[in-house]
């Protein structure tokens, strides 16, 4: 076994940390409190070359083309520079939901349609599944997808969909007969002037709220034959194959904001004084800093576990689903530990510690709650 990073994969990680620090950190606290999405920021990591990182080199020819692990790697380092968690969360969902499945499931034509303007972050993906009455029982949806000459007609309502409100393509996941369950579940590349499409007004969160999330209504709404992705009833096996990918990827942004969270929390320990020394060398507090470190180290390890068994062509279902579980769990735990060690700070939303907090509870629902991670975890042991 090797725990060395690759000399060119540890360069992309310390550019991506620099670029992170110094170019998208601006005015976190007040967009965080307004709820405004940067589209400069979005446009600056597209030049950098963050959305590319899911698209090889022949349709981002701009781009340097990199490996799943160094993207996981990269990932990482955006999630330690950058401090607005909805920024890099909103990349990873259009990087990972929607233009990894155009990769690996789409047209010669699709590919060269989509994926230049997904790399170079012109366009905006958003992935919509969830829907009022298919929530966890994600394949219980009812939006419907009719055949047509040429193509489907599309209708029904997605909700919860991140980026759905500024979104420029829709990946829509549509049943087209509803008595095969998930065999009847397609999947649509759907732009955004298609007539019929609408998205809603931006929904308010508790947190992640940089990152505009709404509805996806489709009102006969018609999707040409060329803008189905993958054949007729493979819509269930394309939403879990990035569902891993997803659970993998998206995380590695959380690990790397856990580290950053751990770091200030350190430093905070050693400068802060009480009853005449830091507080870090009271051991209550110190073993909530260890407990911070241990959480994050083992997050680690099953992240580079499950993103190298998906580099190696293995499953990855039972990995990639502790992983969601430990990772996400583990942001909520540490950043109330944060919290608690930055004291009445800690509260204060001008410290920016308790905004981790509030980004972190996204994780534990997002792409699975901890509850259906441990289901799947469950069945997979046979239980
Ligand atoms: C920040 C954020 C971003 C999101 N982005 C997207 C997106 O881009 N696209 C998209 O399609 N969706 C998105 N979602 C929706 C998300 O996938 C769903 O919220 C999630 O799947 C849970 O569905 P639900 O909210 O309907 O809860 P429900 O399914 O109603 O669950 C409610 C509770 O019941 C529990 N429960 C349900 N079924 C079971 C079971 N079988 N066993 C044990 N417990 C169970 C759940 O764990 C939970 O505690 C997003 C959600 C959030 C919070």
């Amino acid at each position: 076994m090797d725990f060395d990073w690759s000399e060119p994969t540890e360069a992309r990680y310390q550019e991506i940390v620099a670029f992170a620090r110094t170019a998208l950190n601006d005015d976190v606290v007040s967009r965080d409190r307004e709820g405004r999405f940067s589209r400069d920021f979005w446009d600056a990591c597209g030049r950098f070359g963050v959305q590319s990182m899911a698209v090889p080199a022949r349709y981002a020819p701009d781009f340097e083309e990199v490996d799943f692990l160094t993207a996981i790697r990269a990932m990482e380092g955006l999630g330690y520079g950058c401090e607005d968690t909805g920024l890099t969360f909103a990349l990873s969902a259009h990087m990972w939901t929607v233009t990894l499945p155009i990769v690996r499931f789409g047209s010669e034509e699709q590919k060269q349609r989509f994926l230049p303007r997904l790399a170079d972050g012109s366009w905006i993906g958003a992935h919509a599944v969830t829907e009022t009455e298919a929530g966890s029982d994600a394949f219980a949806m009812k939006t419907t997808a009719e055949r047509r000459d040429g193509g489907y007609v599309l209708s029904g309502e997605k909700r919860l969909v991140t980026l759905a409100p500024i979104a420029d393509l829709a990946l829509v996941f549509a049943t087209t007969d509803p008595s095969l369950g998930q065999w009847g579940i397609t999947a649509f590349l759907v732009e955004r002037e298609t007539p019929g499409l609408e998205t809603s007004p931006v929904r308010e969160k508790m947190g992640l709220r940089t990152v505009p999330l709404g509805e996806v209504q489709l009102r006969d709404c018609f999707v040409p034959d060329s803008n189905r992705l993958g054949k007729e009833g493979a819509g269930a096996a394309i939403a879990h194959h990035s569902l891993v990918i997803e659970r993998c990827s998206i995380l590695a942004s959380q690990l790397g904001a856990m580290q950053r969270q751990l770091d200030k929390t350190i430093e905070y320990a050693k400068t802060r004084r009480q009853f005449g020394r830091p507080i870090g060398k009271f051991q209550s507090v110190a073993n909530r800093i260890v407990d911070m470190r241990l959480r994050l180290e083992s997050a680690r390890l099953l992240l580079y576990k499950a993103a190298w068994l998906v580099t190696q062509g293995k499953p990855a279902t039972l990995e990639s689903a502790l992983l969601k579980l430990h990772v996400s769990e583990s942001f909520v735990s540490s950043s109330l530990d944060a919290i608690r060690t930055f004291g009445g700070n800690g509260y204060l939303t001008e410290w920016g510690i308790e905004r981790d907090l509030r980004d972190a509870v996204g994780g534990i629902l997002y792409a699975g709650t901890s509850d259906i991670q441990r289901s799947v975890v469950a069945r997979l042991l046979g239980l």
